[in-house]
């Protein structure tokens, strides 16, 4: 676990605010945003090749205040490590945190507009970035499973 992990609600407050802002953005967009059919092959970030049938080989990338909301919702403790390529809230399938998910998981599509997505993963990335700064927090961009075992570990 992190060490000196203190909820800052302020904070959690911010980070709700874009994820509001983000499910506004693809909700407003839906013919670029994607329809998603839920089959959960993208939270598997080792899959052989592009493709809804197929698994992907993308990543996730997270910031610290992404983290630090889903360990206060979820409860530090039950912060999971990773340690095979599928994330470890994919579970039969289905995302076991869809509330608390991480802006990569809101944005990404397989059958997205690719400039579309990389616009929106600017913004948001930004704006956890300010969060960051605001907070004096020290910013990083990990890939999932980084991130989820340095937190766990
Ligand atoms: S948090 Fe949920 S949607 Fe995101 S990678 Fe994990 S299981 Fe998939
Ligand atoms: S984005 Fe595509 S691969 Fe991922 S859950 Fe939706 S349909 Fe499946």
């Amino acid at each position: 676990m992190v060490a000196g992990y203190q909820v800052n609600h302020q904070l959690l407050k911010r980070a709700v605010e874009i994820y509001n802002w983000l499910d506004l953005q693809v909700r407003n967009n839906s013919e670029l945003a994607g329809k998603c059919n839920v089959c959960g092959k993208c939270c598997d970030f080792d899959g052989p090749a592009p493709g809804p049938e197929q698994g992907f080989g993308h990543r996730l990338f997270v910031t610290p205040p992404e983290l630090m909301y889903l360990a206060a919702n979820l409860g530090t403790e039950n912060v999971k490590a990773m340690p095979t390529s599928r994330c470890p809230y994919n579970i039969g399938g289905k995302c076991t945190v869809y509330k608390y998910r991480f802006a990569g998981c809101r944005i990404f599509c397989c059958r997205a507009d690719t400039d579309f997505q990389s616009r929106l993963s600017e913004s948001a990335l930004k704006k956890f970035k300010s969060i960051c700064t605001e907070f004096r927090i020290p910013y990083r961009y990990s890939d999932l499973a980084t991130a989820l075992n340095r937190f766990a570990g």
